[in-house]
C-alpha cells in the first residue's frame, strides 16, 4: 500500500504499477476520517470487491467540525490506520494535510441547500457544507469510478448523492449497510469516548431505533438528551432517524424503514 500526501502525486499514482490488461481500471474512493473499526473495514471490503484499484482517504476535516466540537480530540492513529487498510486490501491511502487540502487562500465552499440544513444540519451548522465541499476536492484528486459511504450516516450519504447529481460528477455512489457492536450499538470512531457508564446508557439509542417508531423510540430514551429523533426521507428511503447525547459524546444512527439500502 501506498501512503500519499500530496494531491500532485494523482492520478499518476493509481495506475502506474499496474500492468496493462486491456481493460480501463476502476477506482473506488472510500473517503474516511480515520480511526478505523470494522465499519470503515467493511467500506474497504465493499470496494475492493468491485475495483481493480482502491483509495482510501485519511482526513479529519476541519471544515465539517463546528467551534464547539470535538476536532481537537478527534482520535488518531495513523499508523494503525495504515496497517489496518493494507490488511484490507486497499491500494493507496490518501493522508493530505489541512493544509495541503485548505492552504492560505481557500475560498471555495459547496452548498447544498435545504437537504443540509435538517437534522444533523440543524445542529452541526456548516456541517454539509464542509462534507460536500470535501468530497468533490477527494472526487477530483482521485477520480473515482465509485464512492463508499455507510448507511450510518444516511444524510451524509443523501448529501453526497445531492451533489453528484447537481454536479453531474458521474460518481457512482455505493451506501454500506450499519456495522453494529453484538449489543446493537453502531461502530463509531466516537464510541471511544464513551465510559462503560455511558456505554450502557448509549444502548438504548439502537433499543429505540429498533422499534421503528418515533413515540415508542423517544419513551426508550428518556434519560438521554435527544438533539433529534424523525423520521426522514433520503432519495425514497425513508429512515428513522436519531442524534443524541450521552456525556459529552454525541451519537446518531438510523434504522431504514422502507426502501433500497444501497
Ligand atoms: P468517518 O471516518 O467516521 O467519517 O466514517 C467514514 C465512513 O465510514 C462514512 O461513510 C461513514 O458513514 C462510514 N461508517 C462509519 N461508521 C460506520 C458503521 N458503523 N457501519 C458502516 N459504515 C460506517
Amino acid at each position: 500500500m501506498k501512503i500519499v500526501r500530496r494531491i500532485s502525486e494523482f492520478p499518476e499514482t493509481l495506475h502506474r504499477d499496474r500492468p496493462f490488461t486491456g481493460t480501463v481500471p476502476r477506482t473506488g474512493l472510500v473517503p474516511t476520517m480515520g480511526a478505523f473499526h470494522a465499519g470503515h473495514l467493511a467500506l474497504f471490503a465493499a470496494a475492493r470487491e468491485e475495483n481493480d484499484v482502491v483509495v482510501a482517504s485519511l482526513f479529519v476535516n476541519p471544515a465539517q467540525f463546528g467551534a464547539n466540537e470535538d476536532l481537537d480530540r478527534y482520535p488518531r492513529d495513523e499508523e494503525r490506520d495504515a496497517k489496518l487498510a493494507e490488511e484490507s486490501g486497499v491500494d493507496v491511502l490518501f493522508a493530505p494535510s489541512a493544509d495541503e487540502m485548505y492552504p492560505e487562500g481557500y475560498a471555495t465552499w459547496v452548498d447544498v441547500g435545504e437537504l443540509g440544513e435538517s437534522l444533523e444540519g440543524e445542529f452541526r451548522h456548516d456541517h454539509f457544507r464542509g462534507v460536500a465541499t470535501v468530497c468533490l476536492k477527494l472526487f477530483n484528486i482521485v477520480r473515482p469510478d465509485r464512492a463508499y459511504f455507510g448507511q450510518k450516516d444516511a444524510q451524509q450519504a443523501a448529501v453526497v448523492k445531492q451533489l453528484v447529481r447537481d454536479l453531474n460528477l458521474g460518481v457512482e455512489i455505493r451506501v454500506v449497510p450499519t456495522v453494529r457492536d453484538d449489543d446493537g450499538l453502531a461502530l463509531s470512531s466516537r464510541n471511544r469516548y464513551l465510559s462503560p457508564e455511558e456505554r450502557e446508557a448509549a444502548l438504548a439509542l439502537p433499543k429505540a431505533l429498533a422499534t421503528r417508531d418515533a413515540a415508542k423510540a423517544r419513551e426508550l430514551l428518556d434519560g438521554l438528551e435527544i438533539d433529534y429523533l424523525e423520521e426522514a426521507s433520503f432519495n425514497g428511503q425513508r429512515v428513522l432517524a436519531a442524534a443524541v447525547r450521552v456525556g459529552k459524546t454525541r451519537l446518531i444512527d438510523n434504522v431504514i424503514l422502507e426502501g433500497d439500502p444501497t
